[in-house]
């Protein structure tokens, strides 16, 4: 489209770049409004156990609901939340409704056992994380052994005194740490044993292509070996098909998320979901 090179050539880019910084900021501003216009949702995706078929948690996701441009991707919004710290009222928010459900779920489903609930390194930095938590967990009763703490890798990097004493002051709230798309990211494989975690998640994309590419293969069966060894959990993300499945269940991987089981749904529908499959995984097993 642009014909001419020189100074129509400039113009045009100046003009493309303030566009883009227009549609920035008023992205920004409607963000800054989206909270308390209710256009926040937390979605749920079934994290199942690769032994039985059960629901036995969620990962919570959330979503914006915007009025003209349909579902923002967390994807999307989320670095601008960070960017501007908004982060810390969004996700205390995504926090408090999660915990909230979850307790509710649990009461009614004993088998759901499991909220994982994803955490803003802004949020382990610039806030007194754990006292936010506490409080949380104080004002809807919940068990603090159904939370998990989804943190990424570059959280772990910023390895200051203060990301190691908030985790541990987590701990002594009795929630557990999973690490989020574990090997995408630079960690030192020494925070893995100074830092009290529980669970790691191995990233979508080594689980892609299983079970024909051999290096996923081997990169996804030995964190699956050190991270047993270390003494976590594992659960796999992205699992979208039958092969994949099989080999994580030959692995001994426990837990798996992903498309081939459910796409994440908004309350209602994740309880739909929970009562039928587990309904039908109970049957099966008497
Ligand atoms: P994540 O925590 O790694 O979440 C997994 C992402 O993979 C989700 O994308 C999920 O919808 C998607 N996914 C799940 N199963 C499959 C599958 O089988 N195939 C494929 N292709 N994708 C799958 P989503 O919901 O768009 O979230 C993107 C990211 O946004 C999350 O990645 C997380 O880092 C961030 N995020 C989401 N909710 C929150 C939140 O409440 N707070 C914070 N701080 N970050 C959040
Ligand atoms: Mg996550
Ligand atoms: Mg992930
Ligand atoms: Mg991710």
């Amino acid at each position: 489209q642009v014909k001419n090179n020189g100074k129509n050539h400039v113009a045009f880019y100046d003009a493309a770049l303030s566009r883009d910084a227009v549609e920035h900021f008023q992205l920004e501003t409607e963000l800054r409004q989206a909270l308390n216009k209710n256009q926040l949702n937390m979605f749920y995706q079934a994290q199942i156990d690769l032994k039985t078929g059960m629901i036995i948690g969620a990962e919570a996701l959330i979503r914006w609901m915007h009025p003209t441009q349909g579902i923002i991707s967390p994807a999307k919004f989320i670095p601008l939340a960070e960017e501007t710290g908004l982060i810390l009222s969004i996700g205390e928010w995504a926090l408090a409704q999660s915990v909230r459900q979850a307790h509710a779920w649990h009461q009614q489903h004993p088998e759901f056992k499991k909220i994982a609930i994803n955490v803003s390194a802004v949020q382990i930095m610039k806030s007194k994380f754990a006292d936010t938590v506490y409080g949380i967990l104080m004002e809807s009763e919940c068990d603090p052994s159904i939370i998990e703490l989804e943190i990424t890798e570059s959280t772990l990097m910023q390895h200051t005194q203060h990301v190691v004493d908030t985790f541990n002051q987590l701990k002594l709230l009795g929630i557990s740490i999973a690490i989020d798309d574990f090997g995408t990211g630079y960690s030192s494989l020494s925070h893995l044993k100074r830092l009290p975690l529980d669970q790691i998640k191995i990233d979508r994309s080594f689980v892609k292509d299983l079970p024909n590419d051999k290096d996923d293969a081997a990169i996804t069966s030995a964190i699956y070996a050190m991270a047993t060894q270390l003494g976590f959990t594992v659960v796999a993300e992205g699992v979208e098909t039958e092969e994949q499945e099989k080999f994580l269940q030959r692995l001994g991987c426990q837990t798996a998320q992903g498309y081939l089981y459910a796409y994440p749904v908004n309350a209602d529908d994740f309880v739909k979901l929970l009562t039928l499959n587990n309904q039908r995984k109970i049957k099966r097993h008497a």
